[in-house]
């Protein structure tokens, strides 16, 4: 079976220095909000060009922390994307607020610029930008539209470590930024992490007090926080595998251009992107046919996965917000139709040609 993701094919080529990096941390006796957090907040912050970071226990507690950061709760709207993992509007209403939605643009499956300005009211404090599958959003459309409007932008980074927005790293360019090291991501933790930037000196010591039950002097509580810090094992792993970072994306991008070469005249893929503006933690294509084309896969041995099948404004749990379908079309046209392709770092050109024949085979098959 070709796999979504192979994380134990890292390990063969990543291990030794891993490994390494954990016995530092076993035989260091400090395993919450150490030296090796320390290392990672900086290097992270430097990385994506933001002056702050503040690691936090996964990415979920990242936004949440974020829009608590910003004053936002009860009777506050944040404006985001219906087509997202569900965190992204879980941590909207986790701290009290309502969530939202605006549509997305066909092409990039990320918030659409031009349908933000009819859904601002005068309880909209924010707009949660997500980067899709590691492509950015238009952020300079966003920015504008928040600066007329004073709203903060916070950025869900967490599939887009690494992606650049004219010249600038995603994460970096709002008022805050948001990752998430979950093992599949494009930099991977081997359990839950997360982390936090901004170049915002006052919400930067707002979040650290906050992940850390609202104290920055031991035993003495300023505000009601949480406790969601980055162990020292993921920020060990973390600090290993960053070096490696740009190699890891730089294969993403690679199979990414393979995929689209072979397979753009048949279904729809992205388009080819020779910047950094997309770092294809996911690769997606769309079709009529998804449903049939992922099992035709899944008999030859090779795994595919809908993200996402149902948008956030279907959910259930979002009833209470009382959207329904017919909302959001280009969302439900892409949640209907999207399929992921498998991509990893480690995989191999003859794999890949593996999964390109299965797909070609099929469109004969079915034409
Ligand atoms: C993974 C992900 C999150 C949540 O990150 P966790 O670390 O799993 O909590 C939030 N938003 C998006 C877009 C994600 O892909």
């Amino acid at each position: 079976m070709i796999p979504m993701v192979d994380l134990k094919e890292e390990l063969d080529i990543l291990g030794e220095p891993i490994f390494k990096a954990i016995k530092e941390v076993l035989e260091s006796g400090e395993y919450i909000l150490g030296k090796k957090g320390k290392e990672l907040e900086k290097q992270i912050a430097s990385y994506v060009e933001a002056s702050y970071g503040i690691g936090v226990g996964n990415g979920t507690d990242a936004l949440y922390l974020a829009l608590r950061a910003l004053d936002i709760g009860p009777g506050d709207e944040v404006i985001t994307t219906p087509f997202t993992f569900f965190a992204t509007g879980e941590a909207i209403a986790q701290v009290g607020a309502k969530p939202v939605f605006v549509d997305i643009e066909e092409d990039t499956y990320n918030i659409n610029p031009l349908k933000i300005r009819e859904k601002i009211t005068h309880d909209t404090k924010a707009i949660l930008v997500v980067h899709l599958y590691g492509q950015t959003a238009k952020m300079k459309e966003i920015m504008e539209i928040a600066d007329e409007f004073n709203l903060k932008v916070v950025e869900d980074a967490c599939q887009a470590i690494g992606t650049e927005y004219k010249g600038k790293r995603v994460g970096g360019i709002g008022d805050i930024g948001c990752f998430s090291f979950f093992p599949s991501k494009s930099l991977g933790a081997y359990g839950d992490a997360g982390m936090v930037v901004t170049n915002d000196k006052n919400l930067y010591e707002k979040i650290s007090k906050l992940r850390n039950h609202g104290s920055q002097i031991k035993y003495i509580h300023s505000t009601i926080g949480m406790n969601s810090r980055l162990d020292e094992f993921q920020a060990a792993i973390l600090l290993v595998k960053l070096k490696y970072l740009d190699i890891l994306l730089h294969k993403r991008s690679e199979l990414a251009k393979r995929y689209t070469m072979k397979l753009n005249n048949l279904v729809k893929t992205p388009p080819l992107i020779e910047s950094r503006e997309h770092t294809f933690h996911q690769y997606c294509i769309e079709l009529d046919e998804r449903d049939q084309l992922a099992s035709f896969l899944h008999q030859n041995e090779i795994a595919s996965a809908i993200y996402y099948p149902i948008p956030l404004h279907l959910q259930e749990a979002f009833s209470y917000l009382n959207y329904h379908e017919g909302n959001f079309p280009v969302a439900e046209k892409a949640a209907n139709k999207i399929l992921a392709l498998p991509i990893f770092p480690s995989m191999t050109f003859e794999k890949q040609d593996r999964i390109i024949s299965a797909l070609k085979k099929f469109i004969k098959i079915k034409f």
